[in-house]
């Protein structure tokens, strides 16, 4: 798991200069090591753990520091330059928002966050009809709790409260999010787990080999609960933690099951949404409406905007006032947002997250091949993947493993975060991504996994 940190030091690698990478100075970079000691005085320490890299530019599918190194980006920062970093039309409509000298509404509302919440519905399927515009991921998984809790109780009384989400799930950081969060590390501070959230195994395929939907229901019954204690069932449509999906029919059984039982279904696309698995919403791989959607990140590919999308029943359960946010529809995250979306769309960047995914995959199947005893399984799909390293021929993770991967392909002049989960080098590069760029990623990784595990 995380809790590791790359060294300060300083380290002499060989210089690299291709089209989309160019390393000419040891890393990290001596220049930039009173910045992160800065940061490391300054910021908490959890803060830190990501590879040591000082942004000075973004753009496109490359990022720059200030002392001539440029990477190949296979992060799009933590998935949020879903359209490319710094694209020119995003910069221009932030820059044409702030010059009309309109900062902030709230109370007092504007017309681009009219435009925002009836674009967010639009792209939305039939039925969800509603938007709240918020900041963060998180602030999006809260609400979504509390409309679904809420819903809950109103058509089946005080007892049906009851909030079903994944072992290994990953939905922000605060109270709630982490109450419905799967990994019991992250929780434990809470002491006081509220009772009515459960987690049930998230059928992955390889660390959970069991995908069946008998297997959620026999997981439910375990631990007493019968669909009139639930309210709602909430999961990252494709679980961040191993870019793990689960089987279509599987989702499609547990869809008819909550709709049967009045069971309300929220899909956490904060990662999953605006395009990155190859349709413009992950949940449209299982063939499934979920009755909310939870939005983020790659929502403008830029400034922080969040939103739920959902059904009116759900979405319009608290009166005047009661379920409101500050920086709600703020409108120079609107402009960025709209324009985004504008991007993603026109440039056909779901369509060619598809197409360059195919290729990603089949590289990536390729490295595992040639790896087995290293590389334990590929997930994801469009261009979000992950590699789950494990402990040489065993199948236990290895998050060392991973994290010298990582460090390796850094210095390589290929970005990616740290690991995430318990061993996954997670691959997600902007979806503006070409062929080149693919196999020159690929490459890179083949190069690095020969001198970690070789
Ligand atoms: N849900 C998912 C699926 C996420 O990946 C994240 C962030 N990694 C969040 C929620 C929380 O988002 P934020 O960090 O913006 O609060």
């Amino acid at each position: 798991m995380a809790g590791k940190q790359y060294e300060m030091r300083p380290k002499r690698v060989p210089h690299v200069r291709t089209r989309y990478r160019r390393i000419v100075t040891p890393i990290p970079v001596p220049e930039s090591l009173p910045i992160l000691r800065r940061l490391r005085k300054f910021e908490p320490l959890s803060m830190t753990g990501q590879p040591l890299v000082v942004w000075d530019k973004a753009v496109g599918c490359q990022v720059y520091d200030r002392w001539g190194n440029m990477w190949l980006d296979w992060s799009s920062g933590v998935l949020v330059a879903n359209a490319g970093h710094g694209r020119k039309e995003i910069i221009e409509a932030i820059v044409a928002q702030a010059r009309k000298k309109l900062l902030h509404n709230y109370c007092f509302p504007s017309e681009i966050r009219s435009r925002v919440a009836e674009r967010l519905v639009e792209l939305a399927p039939r039925g969800l009809d509603k938007a709240f515009i918020l900041t963060t991921g998180s602030e999006a998984t809260e609400c979504a709790i509390k409309l679904m809790r809420t819903y809950g109780q109103r058509v089946g009384g005080k007892k049906k409260i009851g909030i079903i989400s994944f072992e290994n799930a990953f939905h922000g950081r605060t109270l709630g999010a982490q109450m419905i969060g799967g990994m019991p590390a992250l929780k434990s501070w809470i002491v006081n787990l509220d009772p009515d959230m459960k987690q049930v195994p998230f059928p992955d395929g390889y660390w959970v080999t069991d995908t069946s939907f008998e297997g959620f229901l026999r997981a439910l019954e375990k631990q007493q609960m019968t669909p009139d204690r639930i309210a709602g069932v909430i999961f990252e449509t494709y679980q961040g933690a191993g870019a793990s999906f689960a089987p279509r029919e599987y989702m499609q059984a547990l869809a008819a099951w909550a709709k049967k039982h009045e069971i309300m279904i929220a899909c956490d696309e904060v990662q999953a949404g605006f395009g990155r698995t190859g349709k413009f919403f992950a949940f449209e791989h299982y063939g499934i409406v979920p009755d909310l959607i939870c939005c983020g990140k790659g929502i403008s590919s830029s400034l922080p905007i969040s939103a739920v999308i959902g059904r009116k029943k759900l979405m319009d359960q608290y009166p005047p006032g009661s379920m409101t946010s500050t920086h709600t529809g703020n409108p120079v995250c609107c402009a960025a947002a709209l324009a985004s979306i504008d991007v993603i769309l026109k440039e056909k960047l779901t369509q060619n997250a598809a197409r360059m995914g195919a290729i990603m995959e089949e590289g990536l199947l390729g490295l595992q091949r040639k790896y087995p005893d290293h590389i334990g399984s590929v997930q994801g799909k469009g261009l979000v993947y992950a590699l789950h390293m494990i402990k040489t021929g065993r199948k236990e993770p290895d998050y060392d493993k991973a994290f010298n991967v990582v460090a390796r392909c850094v210095e390589k002049g290929l970005l990616f975060f740290s690991p995430v989960g318990y061993s996954s080098i997670k691959i997600a590069p902007p979806l503006v991504i070409n062929e080149e760029q693919v196999r020159e990623g690929v490459q890179v990784l083949d190069e690095a996994l020969a001198e970690v595990c070789g």
